[in-house]
């Protein structure tokens, strides 16, 4: 089972994350960028703003895909494994290309290997902006509310495109209901 929560920045993620190692303690828990030692490498590449090429930069993040789904998904098969992360940010955040391209070059990075269940938490544009009000002025918010929200719109197309069992969930639930409706969803499947 390859489980995946995704979703954009201040969704909720990490405090589901830390809810769901409680609740599924032999699982493997895992994240991408920098699931891995190359990963680490990678991330901070990808993720340090130096490169100009923006081109380059998708490819650094495939590479550390296709690492991630060799070392980390593919070895824990048997397993349960949720993963901070997939195939579908990379995707929605390469926003300057096209999503069926970037779709081919995915499956070329996890060997066609999808996810089996993918949770998106997902933000209103006002809850987005509340959120986004609380944190300090860092790279994120800089990135604005309207650039935030079309990541997630690309998340959306590109689960239904791939045609992934999934489950959207409104992030402003509270925490408790969120939790449940993981919960849920990942044991009836
Ligand atoms: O969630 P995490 O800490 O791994 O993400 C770090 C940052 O990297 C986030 O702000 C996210 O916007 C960005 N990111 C990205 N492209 C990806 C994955 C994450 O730009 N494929």
């Amino acid at each position: 089972m390859y489980v995946v929560i995704e979703g954009i920045d201040t969704a909720g993620k990490s405090t589901q994350l830390e809810l769901l190692k409680k609740k599924f303690p032999k699982a493997t828990f895992t994240k991408e960028p920098g699931g891995t030692p190359i990963g680490i490498k990678l991330r901070e590449m990808a993720l340090g703003g130096e490169a100009k090429s923006k081109i380059a930069e998708m490819f650094l993040f495939l590479a550390d895909r296709a690492e991630h789904i060799e070392e980390v998904i593919k070895n824990n098969e048997n397993k349960i494994v949720i993963s901070d992360r997939s195939m579908i940010s990379g995707i929605a955040y390469a926003n300057q290309l096209d999503i069926d391209k970037l779709v081919e070059l995915n499956l070329i990075a996890t060997d066609n290997t999808l996810p089996t269940h993918v949770i998106l938490l997902e933000l209103t544009p006002k809850e987005l902006k509340y959120r986004l009000s609380l944190k300090d002025n860092d790279s994120i918010e800089l990135r604005g509310i309207d650039y935030l929200i079309n990541i997630q719109n690309r998340m959306k197309e590109t689960i239904k495109k791939l045609n992934i069992n999934h489950i959207f969930i409104d992030a402003s639930l509270k925490i408790e209901e969120i939790e449940k409706k993981i919960e849920d969803f990942i044991n009836a499947n």
